[in-house]
């Protein structure tokens, strides 16, 4: 079993390892568990996930005034979509959510860190093609 939040609700979920690639749902919402998409969270939903996910977590640390973190935008999608299944990559919007880059000591961005087992996996600054973002998932998974 693979234990995950999920970013629609929070509710923790358990899927079973070989369910991972058939479109598994939230047991209280129905929203898609693994979707090989990149979802912005808010800061307590993140906390909760870096807790609870047993299938690392990448996350990006951008804002909407940063020139590299746009450009980085479809990259990290398209790499959404090719570790779909084996990490689950999330966008902060640290314009948003302050505290959560604050906790994380943030110093620039883009940023992205990888989270496994609850804790900092890796970490990268800078904008990234997706070949690089995907590299950058594996190794810390
Ligand atoms: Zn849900």
């Amino acid at each position: 079993m693979v234990k995950m939040v999920c970013f629609e609700c929070g509710q923790t979920n358990r899927v079973p390892a070989e369910r991972l690639d058939a479109g598994p749902k939230c047991g209280t919402c129905g929203a898609a568990l693994v979707e090989g998409k990149a979802r912005e969270l808010d800061a307590e939903t993140l906390a909760k996930a870096i807790r609870t996910d047993e299938m690392p977590l990448v996350v990006d640390f951008w804002a909407p005034w940063c020139g590299p973190c746009r450009m980085m935008a479809p990259e990290f999608s398209k790499a959404a979509g090719s570790l779909k299944g084996k990490a689950r990559l999330v966008k902060v919007n640290t314009e948003m959510h302050p505290q959560a880059a604050a906790s994380f000591g943030i110093r620039g961005i883009p940023t992205l860190i990888a989270f496994a087992k609850g804790r900092e996996a890796g970490r990268q600054s800078g904008a990234l093609p997706a070949a690089q973002i995907e590299a950058f998932a594996a190794r810390a998974s």
